[in-house]
């Protein structure tokens, strides 16, 4: 019980860099991406925020008199603030129970003349039902924009999502599988529309060597400390600290600054996203096999949940979403295994209206459903590091708190 390893696991499987990726080289990102997933061309942002903001712009555009735009009530903070930002307003559609995805009733309740988007979102690299959401925007004209941020790799029929909807968005975060410490892409099948979001992002983001030095100090960085031996010191205790202090939105990093910077992405950073990109395959690939093998030991444990893949879809694994039976259980689990090093921790604190912070940016609503997964939701990193004793140390935590 409580045996103490070594390190620090990172709470999601991102992609180590090598100091290879760091030299000085040729900087195709966007078209080794499109390549290795066989997707139209991609469209590179300093952000899978800023990147979100240039699709909803490129949309406004078409559809200048519609102000809503439809977004999960348990998703990235982010996502609210660029809608707010661009004078939008974000409308809360509450989850199915127990899932990740909208509730389709909500979300067809929701939708209207005025919606000029929906975004489903594919929470965790779980793929969401993007067909059913296009089915109920395409009733009032309103657009789609998949929110992949999560899942860089997966695939919705064979083919990469993002493609269904009209646009879809990745993140190149730190922490999100491939990572530039932060970047994004754009993608869509229609050629008009992929005109249209390259005109926003002319329009809307220029060169700043001030945002790109810091990107690319923060980069350095992350591509030093990203290894269980200096996480404790750049994530371990950071996260103690706030969590001992009572602030577990500090503790995820779910508190982001309201304005959005946008700016281009220097040509050395796509030069390592373009190096670090041709493992990613491999890398997710991996990723998949020791997902697989993780829920094949948590079957073993009664009452708990695994989100899995729908049929017909094959998602990308950064992490593990784990349901427990209730809020009480869920909490004494975190209190075993949140500080432990084991990678354990929550994907965001709360349902969107219950962030003190993002009052006047979210309407105030009951949001049951995201307020109950918000609740009974914990994650486990899926990174190469986590191994056989780890694990069996996280289930022999989750089988005490369950059998309780
Ligand atoms: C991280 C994230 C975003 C924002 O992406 P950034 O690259 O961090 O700006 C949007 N949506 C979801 C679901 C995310 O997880």
């Amino acid at each position: 019980m409580n045996r103490r390893f070594p390190g620090e696991l990172p709470p999601t499987a991102g992609l180590p860099l090598r100091w290879r990726d760091f030299l000085p080289g040729p900087a195709p990102l966007e078209r080794t991406l499109a390549g290795l997933f066989d997707t139209p061309p991609m469209q590179l942002e300093c952000s899978g925020t800023s990147a979100l903001r240039i699709a909803l712009q490129a949309l406004q555009q078409r559809q200048p008199q519609r102000r809503g735009v439809i977004v999960p009530a348990y998703t990235c903070p982010l996502v609210a603030i660029a809608v707010h930002s661009l004078g939008l307003e974000p409308r809360l559609c509450d989850l199915a129970p127990g899932h990740f995805d909208f509730d389709p009733d909500a979300l067809a309740a929701l939708c209207d003349a005025d919606t000029l988007a929906v975004v489903p979102t594919h929470l965790g690299g779980r793929v969401a039902d993007v067909e059913r959401a296009c089915a109920i925007a395409a009733r009032h004209g309103a657009f789609v924009v998949e929110d992949a941020a999560q899942a860089l790799g997966a695939l919705d029929h064979g083919r990469s999502v993002g493609l269904r909807g009209d646009v879809g968005l990745f993140s190149l975060a730190a922490g999100k599988g491939l990572s530039l410490f932060e970047g994004g892409l754009l993608l869509t099948r229609d050629s008009e529309l992929r005109e249209a979001l390259a005109h926003a992002s002319r329009t809307q983001a220029g060169s700043d060597w001030r945002w790109e030095l810091r990107r690319s100090v923060e980069l350095l960085g992350l591509a030093a400390c990203y290894r269980p031996s200096l996480l404790p010191l750049v994530y371990g205790r950071p996260l103690r600290r706030a969590l001992a202090a009572g602030d577990p939105e500090e503790a995820v990093g779910d508190v982001f600054p309201l304005r959005i910077p946008q700016h281009r992405v220097g040509r050395w950073r796509r030069g390592i996203g373009h190096r670090a990109a041709a493992r990613l395959p491999a890398f997710l690939a991996q990723g998949r096999v020791r997902a697989r093998h993780w829920k094949e030991r948590l079957r073993a444990l009664p009452g708990l949940q695994v989100h899995d893949d729908r049929p017909d879809t094959q998602g990308v694994w950064p992490v593990l979403m784990l349901q427990l039976p209730d809020a009480a259980r869920r909490d004494a689990a975190l209190a075993r295994l949140w500080t432990r090093g084991l990678g354990v921790s929550r994907m965001f604190i709360h349902a969107l209206p219950d962030y003190a912070y993002l009052r006047g940016i979210v309407p105030a609503m009951d949001m049951p459903n995201a307020r109950d997964f918000a609740a009974r939701t914990l994650t486990i990193g899926n990174s190469p590091w986590l191994d056989e004793a780890r694990f069996e140390a996280i289930v022999e935590e989750l089988r005490a708190v369950l059998a309780a």
